[in-house]
């Protein structure tokens, strides 16, 4: 597995080049829902790291049946105290074109997401007033003002997990309303998994479509006019914030937070009620 190698930044990306130009070598690593076999370790300018390529262990499935606590546990047990996710999302503001990218800065969870507890263990809810480290999100701000493109930080991603669909108008215009950037699938539950474990986490996104170019593209049906894919390729868009943790990894300053790690509300002493109404 891992043995010598201890990565200082975990990321999950899905990026071909990244791992063929710096010739990450991929390894499995195990964890006590199976083995994570997407994972990829090697030196990006001088910082060891794990990339896990992508939150898709094998199945098929839609957002809601992701097993987020797999990869975030295979992220603990390499050694790696921070992790940033990488995203792909849906626009919500009409004046953000496709192709926007973000730092995030908060989020809001609108799905019906849960987890699976096992009652053997305690319980505790993880304290997500702050969901991003404000250390880590700091270095990836510095990385995004390098870039040749704009980059929105600060921005709040509502996490929504479709039926599987993605958002109506009316629930797009409501997020607009709310003055919320951007939605996706997949950063809450991860967030709050990373959180649970005690990890540094921050997170990128970049915007795959918008809410006019959706409108138009079902127009062009209605019409019958033939129109190519109203979207901006995935691969193209993703080369953007693949940029941002290159120029993050290359800039990359080591610190140990003294915030995140403590960030817990463990309950190791959870009762029904106390031990003298037994009898
Ligand atoms: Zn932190």
């Amino acid at each position: 597995m891992l043995k010598d190698f201890k990565p200082e930044i975990a990321i999950i990306m899905r990026s071909d080049e990244v791992i063929e130009k710096f010739g990450l070598k991929r390894i499995t690593i195990n964890t006590s829902f199976g083995p994570v076999h997407r994972c990829f370790i090697g030196y990006i300018y001088e910082v060891p790291v794990l990339i896990i390529y992508g939150r898709f262990n094998g199945e098929k499935v839609p957002s809601s049946q992701i097993n987020f606590e797999q990869t975030i546990e295979a992220v603990k047990n390499s050694g790696a105290k921070k992790l940033i996710g990488t995203f792909v999302v849906g626009g919500i503001n009409p004046n953000m074109p496709q192709g926007s990218v973000y730092v995030l800065g908060n989020l809001i969870g609108a799905g019906n997401y849960n987890i699976y507890w096992n009652q053997n263990t305690p319980f505790h809810n993880a304290e997500m007033y702050e969901p991003f480290c404000a250390e880590l999100t700091d270095q990836l701000c510095e990385a995004s003002r390098k870039m040749p493109f704009k980059v929105k930080e600060n921005a709040i991603y509502v996490c929504f997990n479709g039926y599987p669909r993605i958002e109506t108008k009316a629930e797009l215009d409501f997020y607009n309303k709310q003055g919320w950037d951007i939605v996706g699938q997949t950063c809450d539950p991860e967030a709050t998994c990373a959180r649970l474990n005690q990890l540094c986490y921050a997170a990128v996104a970049v915007q795959i479509d918008d809410p006019s170019g959706r409108a138009d593209y079902i127009d062009s049906l209605k019409k019958d006019i033939a129109k190519s894919a109203y979207v901006e390729s995935i691969k193209s868009c993703r080369e953007r914030t693949t940029k941002i943790i290159l120029q993050f990894l290359k800039d990359y300053k080591t610190y140990n937070c003294e915030i995140c790690s403590k960030m817990s509300r463990k309950n190791n002493n959870f009762r029904e009620f106390p031990d003298s109404f037994y009898d």
